[in-house]
Parts: structure tokens; sequence; C-alpha cells
């Protein structure tokens, strides 16, 4: 396995006396009575809003409660994205917005974190023209927002974090979004330099998490009613936990916990989807049998630009030992349309990609050149027209492969756990199960948070409907 394993508990020492500052935070909020407010503006993937979740923990450790208006905090932390151009520009464009909050109060303190200001440049330009930002601190910095806050409210100075120090901080207090759902980080950063992608620059090498320490915590969320548990990593399934525990063992390990819940990973690299992992999968009945293995493109002289590793035949054989294994699996894609260099005949590798994998779903995305990366140098970029035409072609043969796909559970019998009440209709929940797609029932609100036997009475491309039974 990669030598990507860290100590966990090496930050403890750097850990504990942040939390100290937050005593002396919330001991100085306390002093002059005064119960503040925190708002946390999240943008981007799964990991950021884990992160988020221990920034507000961070922020309660600190005295603040949670609002969900940046209007009444005086605590504003920003954590944002840097996967696409179009994220930053938007983070930019609401912290821009937090500038009359701070015009109104001086004593609002604003801090961005996250993969934007990762970048020096990012963090460069905050400072200097958004004056108004009290700090910022880089992914591997979320433990010393204790101290960047304290700093702010008794010297007023703005500070400007680039540690560049990748480790684990490991027992940071976490304030989860959800009860019943809830996301498990097992490892950070990446090795696998995809030439379109900033995320190894941004939150660096590979480090994965302690096993025993990830099995203590889902031994907890378990205890506190997590039944839906996410493990999440840049690149999940290369996590190496030490002493041979890659991420089937760890699987194995927490599905053989006690309690009814069930056990999702993401984000897979094709080149790290072993048959030890595929078993896992097949074998062990907490495992939803969803399988997200983003492929990107069908060429293989994409792939091959891409820097991904693997061919578009490597990666069909190994959906084949997928579907071998777990017949009746979902399986979705991250896709790339119009990488530098993409011609139609590229491009048509891609839809015979997804009539080949019959996928249930993808995620797609026109391609966005992001600064640092070598794509970005790459000559022939594709024109935006000609990415936007394919795009479209992209949807419209996914969507007819996704309605078949949804098909197939019409009439089946599904235990699903009711997430949330439909964000279309008060009086319907919404919920989850191996289908990847959401099921939406009558049901009332009591029943969040527990799974329910459902029958599956209508199929569309985006959801499934379905009765309770
Ligand atoms: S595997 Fe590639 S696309 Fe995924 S985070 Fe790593 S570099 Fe980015």
């Amino acid at each position: 396995m990669a030598a990507n394993y860290i100590e966990s508990k090496i930050i403890d020492p750097t850990v504990a006396p942040e939390l100290a500052v937050a005593g002396k935070v919330a001991a100085r909020h306390a002093k002059r009575g005064v119960t503040p407010k925190y708002f946390i503006q999240t943008f981007g993937c799964q990991q950021n809003e884990a992160d988020s979740e221990r920034l507000a923990g961070l922020c309660e450790a600190m005295g603040y409660t949670r609002t969900s208006s940046p209007d009444d905090a005086l605590l504003i932390l920003v954590n944002t994205c840097a996967i696409r151009e179009h994220a930053e520009k938007k983070a930019l464009s609401i912290i821009g917005q937090y500038k009359h909050i701070k015009d109104a109060n001086p004593d609002v303190v604003i801090g961005v974190g996250g993969c934007m200001v990762t970048q020096e440049a990012r963090s460069t330009k905050l400072k200097m023209s958004y004056p108004y930002v009290s700090f910022t601190f880089d992914t591997g910095a979320i433990h010393k927002v204790p101290s960047l806050v304290l700093n702010a409210l008794e010297k007023k100075s703005r500070q400007f974090v680039l540690s560049d120090n990748w480790t684990i901080a490991e027992s940071l207090p976490i304030a989860r979004e959800s009860k019943h759902m809830a996301w498990l980080s097992i490892m950070y950063g990446c090795n696998n330099f995809c030439s379109y992608c900033i995320v190894p620059y941004v939150r660096g090498r590979e480090r994965s998490r302690r096993a025993d320490d990830i099995i203590e915590e889902a031994k907890q969320l378990i205890a506190d009613g997590a039944r839906d548990i996410t493990l999440l990593g840049q690149n999940v399934n290369s996590y190496n936990g030490g002493d041979g525990c890659d991420i089937a063992e760890l699987l194995h390990r927490i599905a053989a916990l006690d309690g009814d819940f069930r056990l999702r990973f993401m984000t897979s690299h094709p080149k790290d989807a072993s048959d030890r992992l595929i078993e896992a999968m097949a074998t062990e009945e907490k495992i939803v049998k969803h399988f997200h293995l983003p492929v990107q493109s069908g060429s293989n002289e994409i792939l091959k630009q891409m820097n991904r590793k693997y061919t578009a035949e490597a990666y069909l054989e190994k959906i084949a030992k997928l579907r071998a294994a777990v017949p009746d699996v979902s399986i979705t894609s991250d896709i790339i349309v119009g990488f530098p260099g993409e011609t139609e005949e590229d491009f048509e590798g891609t839809l015979r990609m997804l009539e080949a994998a019959r996928y249930d779903m993808i995620f797609s995305f026109i391609y966005s050149p992001r600064n640092g990366t070598p794509a970005a140098k790459m000559e022939n970029q594709v024109p935006h027209d000609v990415s936007t035409a394919r795009f479209e072609r992209l949807l419209a043969t996914q969507n007819k492969i996704s309605d078949e796909r949804n098909r197939r559970f019409l009439g089946r019998k599904l235990r699903v756990l009711a997430e949330d009440v439909s964000k279309n209709d008060e009086t319907m929940l919404t919920g989850r199960g191996d289908p990847v797609r959401p099921v939406h029932f009558a049901g009332g609100r009591e029943l969040i948070g527990q799974f329910v036997d459902v029958e599956v009475t209508g199929v569309s491309t985006f959801c499934l409907e379905a009765k309770i039974i």
C-alpha cells in the first residue's frame, strides 16, 4: 500500500492549547454577558461540509451559538472551494456581501478558510482587497481558528495563515448538522495529481487516520443515533491505516459494530478499486450497494492527458467485476466534457462509456481551467460552444440510461432511511436506500431518522415514488 500513513494524535499537542484558547474566548463572552452567534457559509464538496462541522464544533467551544442568518452573527466563517473558478467567484461575491454587516457593527469577526485561501494568491487578494476580513486559514489550519478569533477580538489585528503543515487534527469538537446521517473523514489529501485538479495543491498529500480512532468515532456516532455513515476521503479507497488495514478491512471492522446503520464511502479512484473492496461490498449487508467510481472520460488519449492512470478497458473490467459480485449495484460517475484536446472522436468514446457502464447517475462538468494545474497550460483548449453542445448530448444520453436503470426498482420493496421532509411537498418525506436516487413517500415527521419499508410505485429520471408498507 502507498505510504500515506501518519500517526494520528500527532497534532493533539497543538489541538489541546487551541481548545484552551476556545475556553478563553467563551469566558470573555460570558464576562460581557453576551451570547454571540456564529454563521458558517460552506461551499464545495462533502469534505468541506465535514470540515464545517468541525468549525461549528470550535465555534460552540468558543461560546457562540448557531444562527442561519449572517446578519445576526458576530462571527462569520466562510469555508471556500477551489475546484472550479465559478466556485471561487461565488465565494468572493458572498464575502463581498458581508462588508455591510461589518460596516454596521465593527465587532463582527469575519474569517475565510478552505481550499480557495490555501492558494497564496487568493489569500493575498483577500488581505489587500477585503479589509473587513479579519483572518484566513488554510485547510491544514482549522484547529487554529480559536487563536485567530481571539486575536481578532483582542488585538483587532488581521492574520493570514498559510501553514503548509499537512497533518491530522484529531479530537476537535464536532457539531454535526444531522443526528442520523454523518460524515466520517478517514483520510485527507491526494497523491494522484490528475492534470486538471487543484486538490493535491490545496489539501496536501494523502494521510490516513488511525483505524482505531475511526472505529471509536464510528461507535460514538452509532451510539448518538447515526443511521447512515459515509466514510470520506478525496481518494477514499487508497486508505492506509497501518498494520495492513486498507479500506476493505476498515469497512469490515465498522460493519461488525453493533447497531442498525448503513455504511457508504466516497470518493474512490478506479485504480484503487480492489477486489477486496468489491468483496467487502458484496458480503457486508450494512454497506450500501452504491459505488461512485469517477471515470472522467471514455477516451484513452484523454485519460492519459488527465493522468488518470487507467484505460477505458481497465475501467470497464472493474465495472464488470463489480456487477458480477454485486449484481444490483448502483454505479455513479463524474465526467468532464471539453478537456483540452478532446476531439469529437474522444467525446464519442465518452458516450460509448456511458452505454457500456450503464451508470445510474453521473455528475458532469464542462472543463474549467484551474491556475497552477498542468491542464490549464495545455494548448488546444476546447471552445466553450463546442463543450456546451457536447455537454447537452452527454446529459441526453445519460438521462435515457438513468430512466432505464431506475425502472428496475418499480414495484420493489425497499428499506430506506427517512432523511427529511421533501423540499417540494411538506406532506412527503425523502429517503435514501440502495438506489442512488431519492425516494419520496407520504409520511409524518416522526419517521425522520428511522428506517422505513416502502414499495416503489413510480419512477422518473431523478427520483422514485413509493408508499409505506
Ligand atoms: S484523484 Fe484526481 S480528481 Fe480526485 S482529488 Fe485526487 S487529483 Fe483530484
